[in-house]
């Protein structure tokens, strides 16, 4: 079983902030912003590139709901999901970082020329 699933199955502890039948939300161990938060769906999903539209379609539902719940709704934030080994995902179960509570930097990705590939 997968580390995230396995904070589903509360086998693993976690800071919980939000959870529905579908989904869970939590705090990120190793925080890059004031406020990082984890979204899963609870059942396995393996990344982006498995996410149907129904899926999708709740999920952005309930992040909104956590954007919300911790009050960065208005004042804004982030929603990033790793896919794979060049989108840096280390943990292979679907997951959106909500980042927020602070004004969030934006750029240098990758130390490729950012012009090379066209
Ligand atoms: P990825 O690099 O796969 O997009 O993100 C994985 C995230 O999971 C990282 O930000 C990492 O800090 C977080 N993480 C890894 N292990 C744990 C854990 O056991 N508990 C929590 N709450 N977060 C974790
Ligand atoms: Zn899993």
């Amino acid at each position: 079983m997968c580390l995230f699933c396995k904070i589903v199955n509360k086998e693993i502890p976690s800071n919980i902030i939000l959870e529905d039948e579908e989904f869970l939300a939590f705090h990120d161990i190793n925080p890059k912003a004031p406020l990082h938060i984890l979204a899963i769906p609870k059942i396995h999903v393996d990344s982006f590139n498995e996410a149907d539209g129904d899926l999708m379609g709740k999920m952005s539902t309930f992040i909104q709901r956590i954007a919300s719940e911790v009050d960065i709704d208005k004042s804004g934030y982030r929603v990033i999901t790793n896919v794979g080994k060049n989108g840096g995902q280390e943990v292979q179960h679907l997951h959106f970082h909500v980042l927020g509570g602070a004004k969030l930097h934006w750029g240098h990705f990758s130390d490729a020329d950012p012009q090379g590939h066209f």
